[in-house]
């Protein structure tokens, strides 16, 4: 026998039981969003890896030791598969010219990839959603994103397990400065940094800010915290968005240590977090990210986003004992050809009323296929053997309720289920 080749590591099936999880939660975001006036906007995976590297920022986490990256064999090109949507989606829109009638409001989904260590709620291929926004400055559209997320969750039941932290961390100009007092600060207290800290020392101190290292907590605590010296605009900017919040019952706590570790944000930033997958308890992040396109070469353009992490989601949603119910309305149980033949017919009319309908397709015994039709969970079984057939009856069992049976004309059978569904 030919040897079974398997997935590599961190990379992952959707079985079909999990995917029922994906469909429901992509259901309720496509509702939530299109009640916002968010339009998706589809994403190539593959970028040129310089977008990432202007984009994302070279000393970040992602661009220094996580991207898959390598060289075209056929025209050298230097190219990456995509390690999250922000960076693409900023040079879609500029290349687009996505903002030319003013601002824009857009969501991406699908795959993204990062060679991290493979731990739960931590995949090598993993999906996000993700909202951006173009155009907009004012509080309110950080609110709105943030107010969109929390009915999110709340149309998923899963509001009481996710908690929302935010910070500002100011402007470029703040954050320069800020930099340099952090340096000061970490280099007066060097014994107490371990190695990856030691690393990020000059190149990303305030990522510092995020190490879960226990034996560094207390000396973070004590490290200043940015917001507490922010310029005016950008700390009017925060209270506006704070008091925004309030005004529509949006509880957050603010954590001045949340700095994010992508280059790229500037004023708000946010997380949403859970305390039931132990460390990988983000679920979503985001904040306001306005030099972003100028950056990539794009007229100035302030934006604002965040990214869902799907997998981390789905974890909750499969904790949660909720029902989703994409099974069949109708399951037809049939004896022989011709009954099977029939069933066809019944069923193509059935779905062209919209009912969800499973013909049995595997001969089995009757009382295999009465089996199968409980099982799926159907509301009615069909069943046309030999006798129906003949009289162009169909019997029907209500297998969701009392389990009764009745005899219906083959004729009256749109009529019957649409009575008794
Ligand atoms: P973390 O601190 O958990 O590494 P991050 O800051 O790297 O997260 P972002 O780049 O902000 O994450 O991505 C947004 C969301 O995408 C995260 O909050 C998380 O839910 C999800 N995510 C990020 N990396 C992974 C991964 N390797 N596997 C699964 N989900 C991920
Ligand atoms: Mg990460």
């Amino acid at each position: 026998m030919a040897n079974k080749i398997q997935s590599i590591k961190g990379f992952y099936d959707v079985a079909p039981r999990a995917q029922k999880n994906w469909r429901y939660f992509e259901s309720k975001c496509l509702s939530v969003f299109d009640q916002y006036g968010y339009e998706e906007i589809g994403l190539p995976i593959i970028e040129a890896t310089e977008l990432f590297e202007a984009g994302v920022g070279t000393h970040t986490d992602i661009v220094e030791k996580e991207m898959y990256s390598w060289t075209d064999k056929l025209n050298e090109d230097k190219l990456t598969l995509r390690p999250e949507g922000t960076a693409g989606c900023v040079r879609a829109v500029i290349q687009g010219s996505l903002t030319y009638n003013g601002p824009i409001k857009l969501f991406y989904r699908g795959p993204m990839f990062r060679h991290e260590n493979v731990q739960k709620g931590r995949q090598r291929q993993f999906h996000q959603l993700g909202i951006e926004s173009f155009g907009l400055t004012d509080p309110a559209s950080d609110a709105e994103q943030i107010i969109m997320l929390s009915r999110l969750w709340k149309s998923l039941d899963l509001e009481k397990k996710i908690r929302l932290e935010i910070n500002s961390i100011g402007d470029i100009d703040d954050r320069e400065r800020y930099r340099k007092e952090l340096i000061e600060y970490f280099e007066k207290n060097t014994e107490i940094l371990d190695e990856d800290s030691k690393r990020r020392l000059h190149k990303n101190p305030m990522r510092i800010l995020d190490s879960k290292n226990p034996h560094m907590q207390d000396m973070l605590e004590k490290a200043p915290k940015l917001i507490d010296s922010i310029n005016e605009d950008a700390k009017k900017h925060f209270n506006s968005l704070c008091q925004i919040l309030k005004n529509n019952q949006v509880e957050f706590k603010l954590n001045k240590r949340l700095v994010r570790g992508l280059d790229y944000y500037n004023r708000t930033v946010f997380e949403w977090i859970t305390n039931d997958l132990g460390s990988q308890g983000t679920v979503a992040g985001g904040g306001r990210y306005d030099y972003l396109v100028e950056r990539l070469g794009g007229k100035p353009t302030p934006a604002c986003g965040f990214a869902i992490g799907i997998e981390r989601i789905i974890l909750l949603l499969e904790k949660t004992d909720f029902e989703n119910d994409i099974n069949s309305d109708i399951y037809i149980v049939n004896l022989g050809n011709e009954s099977r033949d029939k069933s066809f017919t019944i069923a193509e009319n059935l779905r062209n009323q919209n009912y969800k309908v499973t013909v049995n397709l595997d001969s089995a015994s009757f009382k295999s296929q009465m089996k199968k039709a409980d099982k799926s969970n159907a509301k009615f079984a069909l069943i046309i053997g030999e006798n129906e057939l003949k009289n162009n009856l169909i019997q029907v069992k209500l297998i969701r309720k009392d389990g009764s049976q009745t005899e219906v004309k083959e004729k009256d059978i749109l009529s019957f289920i649409k009575q008794n569904i």
